[in-house]
């Protein structure tokens, strides 16, 4: 933050000044820095990427956020969308799965693809790999009087990181991350929430649904969304609009069809735009 306050101490009345993190909690407190040092105009991203992904989620936006958002949590990362915008630190392949070096005196946070971490066996580097293959009293005295502590969320600054740049990373996308079978982290379906469950009938696999917006019509295809139903897409071919068969539902309409699979009372039933 010191570094920031230096570069733009010329700006400080007349620059945006604007921050966001992962969950808003780091902006709160770098936020109230910069207003402390005389910025005018200082905004963030209120509850960081983490509720960013899940208002675009819900809302069925584009997000303008891709890739995947470092978490500081055992995933180290979540997937926001498709896309892969960094490399594997020690080929150079595509890749966006972080990884800690397997060796407790190193413990270096980069980036590993599926190859890499197989043949180096998660590690940063020869000389790790060298060390995680000695016996554990081996290692203990060899971390003995060094000062590396916890270093889970150390910078990837070793020497041995080839494809490791820190600070020039391209905004385009190196590639795009194949696609999970679990569609519920795929958010680049453009779609407008219609309305909710009610309730199923298990028998007559009908499902009813309250509109709640816009207008669902017959042809559409739609979603439908919800924590243990997961998200279901299909095509709408018939429907009943609060008891009759009709091609048109709108807001406070109860509708009924068919639905193959179960649904949830809350689910969320969505209009699939593109
Ligand atoms: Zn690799
Ligand atoms: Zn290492």
């Amino acid at each position: 933050l010191p570094i920031i306050n230096e570069q733009l101490k010329d700006f400080k009345e007349d620059k945006n000044l604007v921050m966001y993190c992962t969950g808003g909690i780091r902006c709160e407190k770098a936020s109230a820095y910069f207003k402390h040092q005389g910025f005018k105009n200082v905004f963030q991203l209120e509850g960081g990427i983490i509720n960013y992904a899940k208002q675009i989620k819900e809302e069925g936006l584009e997000s303008k956020f891709i890739g995947k958002n470092f978490v500081f949590d055992h995933r180290l990362g979540e997937r926001i969308t498709d896309d892969i915008v960094s490399q594997c630190h020690q080929c150079g392949k595509p890749c966006d799965n972080h990884t800690n070096c397997l060796n407790d005196g190193c413990h270096l946070l980069f980036i590993q693809c599926d190859e890499c971490k197989a043949a180096m066996e998660n590690c940063c580097s020869t000389e790790c790999l060298e060390i995680t293959h000695l016996p554990l009293a081996e290692q203990v005295k060899l971390r003995r009087g060094k000062q590396v502590g916890n270093k889970v969320f150390r910078k990837g600054k070793s020497e041995n990181l080839k494809f490791k740049h820190s600070g020039e990373l391209s905004d385009k996308p190196l590639a795009v991350a194949e696609k999970t079978k679990d569609i519920r982290q795929k958010i680049k379906v453009k779609k407008v929430l219609l309305g909710k469950a009610e309730h199923y009938y298990v028998k007559a696999q009908v499902g009813l649904f309250v509109i709640e917006n816009q207008e669902l019509n017959v042809g559409d295809s739609i979603l439908i969304s919800g924590p243990t139903t997961g998200n279901q897409e299909l095509v709408l071919e018939k429907m009943f609009v609060n008891g009759t068969e009709s091609s048109s539902a709108k807001v406070g309409d109860k509708v009924t069809f068919e639905v193959p699979f179960r649904v949830r009372l809350s689910d969320k039933l969505f209009k699939i735009i593109s």
